[in-house]
């Protein structure tokens, strides 16, 4: 059972006449990993600022165990922001900036040293209290920054961009320490990001923004299987969108007329029935390429025009009749059976249930 902690209720935020965040209703659950993400300017940030108490909403509401939250300064909400930059205070020893939030709660100096030695040495920056921040790595700093926003014990940690400072290799550490982090403290944490791959990889749920508007909430798993929109279906990437009819009933579902020809699509949708026009979306890795035509439905021929290569995975785009572009994701061993290069005549195939139905 998951337990509302925040509820952002048509929360909107306007900067005169421009619009940084419309519309967001969101509840986020006690405890879960939830990653905000969106492209750039979407309005990730000032959601997660507003969250703060560090922008006011200009309309809506945005509760906190069902108390509304609007009107209380940011100081008085334990909602730390972590950000990429750190923040942190460059005259500050790395000791008393784990302390700041100590002190602004008033708790004395000998209990206020003891936490923030305990998050030190939990953070693994023990040995660096003496230093300022400016003799501090990119990684370590940031460890400052989780220690100083963790030591008042928060039940939520708001993170906003925090591991695009870092460099590639330390990114994916820090990514696996905030997983285990987040798993030990058992509190909410809320991150911004605007890679995939660390949303997929750390959040339990997966807000989709765009234009100041949640697009799709979802697990990643779920929202990567089943975009909800196009937006979605071409900002999670890795999808075949084609537009066409859907005319009728056939032998495995229903048949949608396309410019790659008639197809079939087996869609538990009710909503799309015989008479109108969707968008059919096949994930590029529910299609595979052969050699040779075997004679189903869902069988295109198709000319190689390019080939993509990230790590032991291979994006194949293909042209098809009328110019229409497909794309086919495969294991590298795959495409060495196939011998495939541009150039190459092909069949792309998939099965009719692989593929479901988009409003256009
Ligand atoms: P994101 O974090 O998703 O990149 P932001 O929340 O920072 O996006 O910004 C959303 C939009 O609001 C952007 O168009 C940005 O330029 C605008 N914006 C953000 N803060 C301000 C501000 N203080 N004044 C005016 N416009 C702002
Ligand atoms: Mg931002």
């Amino acid at each position: 059972m998951s337990v509302t902690m925040i509820e952002l209720d048509g929360v909107a935020k306007h900067y005169d006449a421009h619009v940084a965040v419309a519309d967001v209703t969101l509840g986020i659950h006690k405890g879960e990993f939830i990653a905000l993400m969106g492209p750039s300017g979407c309005g990730k940030t000032t959601t997660l600022r507003m969250i703060a108490g560090l922008d006011q909403p200009s309309a809506g509401e945005i509760r906190m165990w069902g108390r509304r939250l609007n009107d209380d300064p940011a100081w008085e909400r334990d909602t730390p922001l972590v950000w990429q930059s750190y923040a942190l205070f460059p005259f500050l020893s790395v000791q008393k900036n784990v302390e700041f939030g100590l002190k602004q709660r008033g708790m004395p100096a000998g209990p206020r040293a003891a936490k923030a030695r305990e998050w030190m040495e939990r953070m693994g920056i023990g040995a660096f209290a003496d230093r300022s921040p400016s003799q501090l790595s990119g990684g370590q700093r940031q460890r400052v920054a989780l220690a100083r926003a963790l030591a008042t014990e928060p039940e939520i940690l708001l993170l906003d961009e925090p591991l695009s400072a870092l460099d590639p290799h330390l990114k994916v550490k820090m990514q696996a320490e905030l997983v285990r982090l987040h798993r030990e403290l058992g509190i909410t944490f809320v991150c911004v990001t605007h890679s995939h791959s660390e949303a997929f990889a750390m959040a339990d749920r997966v807000v989709i923004m765009n234009e100041g508007r949640v697009q799709q909430v979802g697990a990643p798993r779920d929202i990567y299987r089943r975009a909800g929109n196009r937006f979605v279906a071409e900002f999670i990437g890795g999808n075949n969108i084609i537009p066409g009819n859907i005319i009728g009933h056939g032998a495995d579902g229903l048949a949608f007329s396309s410019p790659l020809g008639a197809l079939s699509v087996a869609s538990s949708q009710p909503e799309f029935a015989p008479g109108g026009e969707a968008l059919l979306v096949i994930s590029a890795d529910n299609i595979t390429i052969a050699a040779r035509e075997a004679g189903l439905s869902n069988e295109v021929a198709a000319e190689v025009t390019t080939l993509d290569f990230a790590g032991s995975s291979v994006t194949v785009f293909l042209e098809a009749a009328g110019g229409t572009e497909l794309r086919a994701q495969m294991p590298l061993r795959d495409l060495e059976t196939l011998s495939l290069a541009p150039g190459a005549r092909v069949f792309a195939r998939w099965a009719a249930a692989d593929g479901y139905f988009l409003r256009p």
